[in-house]
């Protein structure tokens, strides 16, 4: 495993962590978990990701069962939590959700106990609130850090103008501002990454936990013949991410990817994975798996980097149209 710094933090995290969004309580049981996580640990994966609001609290109930089960040093791995969709669903009163002082502190304790931990060592932002001054996330994320209830702060889909706020915020009263931001990054969404954060990642520095590289699976080529049973876009209630992804024109770059990663001799899923971590911008790349052939599978990108050579990231390129353009200097 290779282990990066988290943008200007000390911290290092893994290059590859593994996150239980979907997966947790709504496909596995504790055993799955707990192989799974073993798994991704035994590999070097020292970065676990997980929000308040996944499987409505039960997957930081899970995970806090199988850390407990394992009890690897403390001081081994890092946890997350974030905050934003409160865990209640439908029922969410006014204050059981967003980033109010109240509603930050409230999930901060919530969350340490469902994952039966001392301390958090990210706390996420899950989405930027326009209902609350940016003045209160800030101070109150300092304070949580300050009581030793977390470690490090971010933020998830914030806007590059948001993260840049926050940390205007924090340098005028000397507070602790945002360290790292959870964004999708995958071969076909790349625009914060690759043109937003630009600016972000040489002023402020920036870390980043990029979530779905597989673009929910669809860059596995899964999908490729039709939505088979057992996956993620058959799952009552995620019809909006099926309608997402399951289109004729991602299909089509889809399978020539396949035909390239072959041609490689490595699997699509690994060229997808691989090709974020190439990326010296993403900190860690969040694995999420619902078996552990999956996972196996997902860990052998980090030697499937080296095949990326600068012609094919051209292929690559040329395949997707998704790169970005800059305007030229
Ligand atoms: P991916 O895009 O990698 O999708 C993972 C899913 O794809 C798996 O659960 C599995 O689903 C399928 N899959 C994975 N590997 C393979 C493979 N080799 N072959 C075939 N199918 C495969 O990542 P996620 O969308 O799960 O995101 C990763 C993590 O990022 C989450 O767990 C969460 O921690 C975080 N996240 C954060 C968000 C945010 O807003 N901050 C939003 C979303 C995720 P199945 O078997 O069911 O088809």
């Amino acid at each position: 495993m290779d282990y990066r710094y988290m943008g200007k933090t000390g911290l290092q995290l893994s290059v590859l962590s593994f996150g239980s969004w979907v997966s947790f309580h709504k496909q596995i049981n504790d055993g799955v978990a707990d192989e799974l996580m073993g798994i991704a640990y035994d590999n070097g994966v020292n970065f676990f990701d997980n929000a308040e609001g996944y499987a409505l609290g039960e997957s930081e109930k899970m995970m806090g069962r199988v850390l407990k089960q394992k009890n690897w040093e403390r001081s081994s791995f890092t946890i997350s939590s974030k905050a934003f969709w409160g865990w209640r669903g439908a029922e969410n009163k006014p204050n059981q959700h967003g980033l109010s002082r109240k509603h930050l502190v409230e999930a901060c304790h919530e969350a340490l106990q469902r994952l039966q931990l001392d301390y958090l060592d990210l706390y996420f932002c899950h989405r930027p609130d326009k209902g609350v001054p940016i003045e209160e996330v800030v101070w109150t994320m300092h304070n949580l850090i300050q009581q030793g209830k977390i470690l490090y702060w971010g933020t998830s889909e914030w806007s590059g103008v948001e993260i840049m706020e926050a940390h205007r915020v924090a340098h005028q009263y000397g507070l602790i501002g945002p360290s790292v931001e959870q964004p999708q990054y995958n071969l076909l969404e790349r625009n914060k990454i690759e043109n937003e954060f630009l600016m972000i990642f040489k002023t402020v520095g920036m870390g980043t936990t990029i979530w779905s590289p597989l673009a929910s699976g669809l860059l596995s080529g899964k999908y490729n013949d039709g939505v088979p049973a057992d996956s993620r876009f058959a799952i009552t209630g995620f019809d909006w991410l099926k309608d997402r992804w399951m289109k004729e024109s991602y299909l089509n770059k889809i399978k020539e990817l396949a035909t390239l990663a072959t041609e490689l001799g490595i699997t699509l899923a690994q060229l997808s994975i691989a090709w974020t971590i190439k990326n010296p911008n993403v900190t860690t790349t969040i694995l999420g798996a619902s078996r552990k052939e999956q996972l196996l599978e997902n860990l052998g990108a980090l030697p499937a980097v080296e095949k990326l050579s600068a012609e094919i990231m051209q292929k690559i390129d040329t395949i997707t149209g998704t790169k970005p353009v800059l305007p030229e200097y």
